[in-house]
């Protein structure tokens, strides 16, 4: 479970959408009461796969599809009471990237900057170009610019007016392996310097490699939300039961390290992947606290892999 204290970037309650010309399913909720909420200063996935309805979502938050019901608040303002205070929190990164093929970078982003209403003294173009790596590429014409170095553009013309958060919608589609792994070191820097990131796609990878909380979502609905580390280990991992002669109540101290779960009043789950973590250290964990195991359990029937993990790690502690 995600904690639901934190200060929010985010927060998105009941979001419901219905597209008027839904043509290939007409009628159908794109969004069927979707709730979210983003930390601030965290790198937060929406993942799932095309048509699930990340982009309604991030267009809804841009001010660019207006929602069927439902609340949206972006660094504490509600986009139907503060709309304008709400874009001057985001920057958005489109799915579809538009050309401004008349200017160059330096020009478009100054431009943009005039837009959001940026002093001159104010304007950070130089720093914006360099953080992208387009420097060297400030003059010249945007038409003339790759595909890779028109998105890297499009980060900096979203972060004009220094948003707190920045969204991209599926930053690395069709985009080759050397310019994803890029354009990642340009969002951890970005996050590193305190901005928050919400990032859609759908690429399981890239959600695990750069985010600290991923949502999944299908046929506008969230099926998951957790860390990436929880989501991660359940994905490739397994889940071992482990029923105690008493509750646990320092479960945090206990099994730090781990991915565990009170389940009940004397049992715990531990998500694990098998192939970095040993039932042999959870079991010295737990005994080591002072706390004895009556049964184990796994959700996988793989008991006997279980077991044998167990007297092999047995065998050299
Ligand atoms: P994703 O970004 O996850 O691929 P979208 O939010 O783009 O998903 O789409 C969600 C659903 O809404 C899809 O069924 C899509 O066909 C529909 N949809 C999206 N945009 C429009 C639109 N402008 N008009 C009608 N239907 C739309
Ligand atoms: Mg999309």
């Amino acid at each position: 479970m995600i904690e639901d204290t934190k200060p929010w970037a985010v927060e998105i309650t009941d979001l419901k959408k219905t597209y008027k010309g839904n043509k290939k399913s007409p009628g159908e909720e794109a969004l069927k009461g979707v709730s979210l909420n983003v930390p601030r200063g965290s790198i937060f996935g929406l993942l799932g796969p095309n048509g699930a309805g990340k982009s309604t979502i991030i267009n809804i938050m841009a001010g660019l599809v207006t929602k069927t019901s439902g609340r949206v608040k972006i660094w504490d303002s509600d986009i139907d009471e503060d709309l304008r205070k709400c874009k001057a929190a985001i920057g958005v990164v489109p799915q579809e990237i538009n050309e401004d093929a008349f200017f160059t970078p330096a020009a478009l982003l100054d431009l943009m900057a005039g837009f959001y209403g940026v002093p001159k003294k104010d304007r950070r173009t130089a720093e914006l170009l360099e953080m992208v790596g387009l420097s060297d590429k400030a003059e010249a014409y945007t038409r003339t610019l790759s595909g890779g170095m028109k998105r890297r553009l499009m980060v900096a013309k979203a972060m004009v007016h220094s948003p707190p958060i920045l969204v991209l919608d599926e930053p690395t589609a069709g985009v080759d392996v050397e310019l994803r792994k890029q354009l990642w070191e340009n969002v951890r820097g970005l996050n590193k310097q305190g901005v928050t990131i919400l990032l859609t796609t759908h690429y399981l990878e890239e959600a695990e490699e750069l985010c600290d909380e991923i949502a999944i979502i299908n046929h506008g609905e969230v099926i998951v939300h957790e860390t990436t580390e929880a989501l991660v280990s359940r994905i490739e991992g397994k889940e071992i039961r482990f029923r105690l002669d008493r509750p646990m109540e320092d479960i945090g101290t206990v099994l730090a390290g781990f991915v565990a779960e009170k389940t009940g009043k004397r049992s715990v789950i531990i998500r694990y992947n098998p192939s970095e973590t040993e039932v042999g250290a959870m079991i010295e964990a737990i005994q080591k606290a002072g706390y004895g195991i009556v049964d184990i359990s796994t959700d996988d029937s793989d008991l006997e892999d279980v077991f044998l993990q167990l007297t092999g790690s047995s065998a050299t502690s």
